[in-house]
């Protein structure tokens, strides 16, 4: 089983140690973990930068690959080359409160925007974020689907992948992007997909994982990406 998204003590909002990590992972069976701590460039307060030297060596130290959530709004320059991670979850955290329909279609709307201009990442993170803090968690409306399915293809056809997150599983038994988003991803022939908890605190580390896995594969996901040095598909088991 793997994570593939997990915050320490790096991120400004958790104090997870490292070896908390590892021992968490390793107690839930989970071998293949990578932390993606954030990275945030963005205009005002939450702008926020790691030393990526020391980022890289602390990684390297526990044989663990150098990730990172890079977070970006679309228009702050970027004064980071992100090609020293092995693996980039590239997400988006600005979005008009209150989260309603209206705001939900701006930050797709932004979402395209930094697809077309930005293409270091691998997977786009947590595709319809905003709905984690719409009151009672309302999904995207289907009259958003036209742009969702246009960010849909723009990551299939530049060969890049979505991940899975499974933190909202326990606000409301979806992850983030919703099953309908995933159906509709399958259905566009998308296949790169990469699974993590967003973990910010060790002990919920691999935290929903195996049972979305398994929704996945009932939606007719048969693989799971993992870095294996290279990128490698491995089959979602039974
Ligand atoms: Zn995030
Ligand atoms: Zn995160």
């Amino acid at each position: 089983m793997m994570d593939y998204h997990i915050h320490s003590d790096f991120s400004p909002d958790s104090n997870a140690k490292i070896e908390d990590i590892i021992k968490s992972a390793k107690e839930k069976g989970i071998d293949n973990i990578i932390i993606t701590d954030h990275y945030e460039v963005v205009k005002g307060e939450h702008s926020f930068k790691f030393d990526i030297e020391e980022y890289r060596r602390t990684m390297e130290k526990y044989c663990l690959p150098v990730g990172v959530e890079f977070g970006w709004d679309g228009e702050t320059e970027i004064d980071t080359d992100l090609k020293i991670f092995d693996f980039v979850i590239l997400s988006c955290h600005v979005f008009d409160r209150p989260a309603t329909q209206e705001s939900y279609k701006k930050y797709l709307e932004r979402l395209l925007l930094i697809l077309e201009k930005f293409d270091s990442f691998h997977v786009l993170g947590h595709l319809d974020f905003p709905r984690r803090y719409s009151e009672n968690f309302t999904p995207f409306s289907k009259d958003l689907y036209p742009i969702i399915e246009e960010i849909l293809k723009l990551i299939i056809k530049n060969g890049k992948g979505i991940e899975v997150n499974t933190d909202s599983m326990l606000k409301y038994g979806e992850p983030n992007p919703s099953y309908d988003i995933l159906k509709l991803y399958k259905s566009l022939g998308g296949e790169f997909i990469t699974i993590g908890s967003d973990a910010h605190e060790a002990k919920d580390v691999g935290n929903n994982i195996e049972k979305v896995s398994q929704i996945l594969k009932e939606l007719g996901f048969n693989y799971i990406s993992i870095l294996n040095g290279e990128w490698d598909m491995i089959k979602i088991s039974c």
